[in-house]
């Protein structure tokens, strides 16, 4: 079990910080939540969490415009490599290939490349996916692309808020970092005090990591990437939370047996592409929706499937409104000018 490979590990090398703990959560290789989880008990109804594009065929349809505007921009290629962080059941690149294919003045042919660990989910998405793109290849990670030199258009739709996260407190002028630590047998939170002041209460390195591969990537070769996630720009406070079906469970509980998460510092993810010469842009999901034309798309395929408009309009209606993920979720566009 993990709790007790986490309860050996602290009882030999000391109180963990979160971001081992969180990353041995989601990726232990046995007992890891991404790693082994059943993919119908993480992503759907039945699952653990939804997302915008379960939720909404007319998400990845706004996404696939976002796309052909991209591949405008680069000229309109014959060929186009597009790239997925983290697809889970590959619905939403099921959604945005299967537009594209119908839009008539997209006529590049799409290779596609994605970034997953769950065996399940590749599996799930090499079968949806394989029939519409002349190439569905899987990567474990995105160092993939050093390898590469061509211009890349990438998506990911909650990706980056499952990756691991150190945690700081700050009182008064003293800093410390939040840990796990045993106690009566059971896991609990000792905040081990700092000599050196923190810039955030919350600090994602992966986040960094990748966004340099991304961003050098799209400096050197061209491109774009669409961010979609649960963030902010700045000023959050702690924000790692855990969720099993549906709802909000005790993050140092059963780990590995549900979701944990953070919000996403943009502004850091911004900074890294304004590093490599690249412009953004940063709006909500609804707004983001609202300029591509979610709504006009939305009175059209209404009215062509009349018995399917009050779902379609209830599904745009809770991605796109701000007191359900219209909001809270969080769009930045990068690409090279
Ligand atoms: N983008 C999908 C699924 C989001 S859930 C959607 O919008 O529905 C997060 C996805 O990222 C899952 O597919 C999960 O298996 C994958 N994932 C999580 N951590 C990962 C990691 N470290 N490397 C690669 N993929 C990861």
């Amino acid at each position: 079990m993990l709790k007790s490979i986490i309860i050996d590990h602290i009882r030999n090398h000391g109180p963990m910080d979160m971001y081992t703990y969180m990353q041995l959560c989601l990726t232990h290789p046995d007992y890891g939540y991404y790693a082994t989880r059943q993919s119908t008990d993480i992503l759907g109804v039945q699952g653990d969490f939804t997302t915008a594009p379960e939720i909404s065929p007319l998400f990845g349809e706004m996404i696939a415009l976002w796309v052909v505007m991209q591949w405008q921009r680069l000229g309109s290629p014959s060929q186009l490599k597009l790239v997925e962080l983290g697809p889970g059941n590959g619905t939403l690149m099921y959604q945005v290939l299967t537009t594209l294919n119908a839009i008539n003045s997209f006529n590049a042919s799409c290779g596609v490349h994605l970034v997953e660990i769950n065996p399940q989910f590749k599996l799930m998405q090499q079968t949806k996916l394989s029939a519409l793109a002349n190439e569905v290849v899987h990567h474990s990670s995105i160092d993939w692309l050093n390898r590469l030199q061509e211009p890349v258009v990438v998506i990911a739709n909650e990706f980056f808020d499952a990756l691991p996260a150190h945690q700081y407190d700050v009182s008064g002028n003293s800093w410390s970092e939040i840990k796990v630590a045993v106690y009566e047998g059971n896991l609990a939170h000792v905040n081990i005090p700092l000599s050196k002041v923190q810039p955030h209460l919350e600090y994602q390195p992966d986040t960094i990591k990748i966004m340099d591969v991304l961003c050098n990537h799209l400096g050197a070769h061209g491109g774009a990437a669409v961010i979609i996630d649960y963030g902010y720009w700045q000023g959050q406070g702690h924000s790692m939370q855990a969720v099993q079906n549906h709802h909000y469970s005790d993050i140092l509980e059963n780990p590995g047996k549900s979701d944990l998460s953070v919000h996403v510092n943009f502004k850091q993810m911004a900074e890294r592409a304004s590093a490599c010469q690249l412009s953004y842009e940063y709006k909500t999901q609804r707004q983001f929706l609202l300029e591509l034309g979610i709504q006009l798309r939305l009175a059209q395929v209404c009215a062509s499937n009349p018995q399917k408009a009050a779902a379609l309009t209830q599904g745009v209606h809770r991605i796109i409104d701000p007191a359900q993920m219209g909001q809270l979720l969080k769009v930045l566009s990068l690409y090279k000018p």
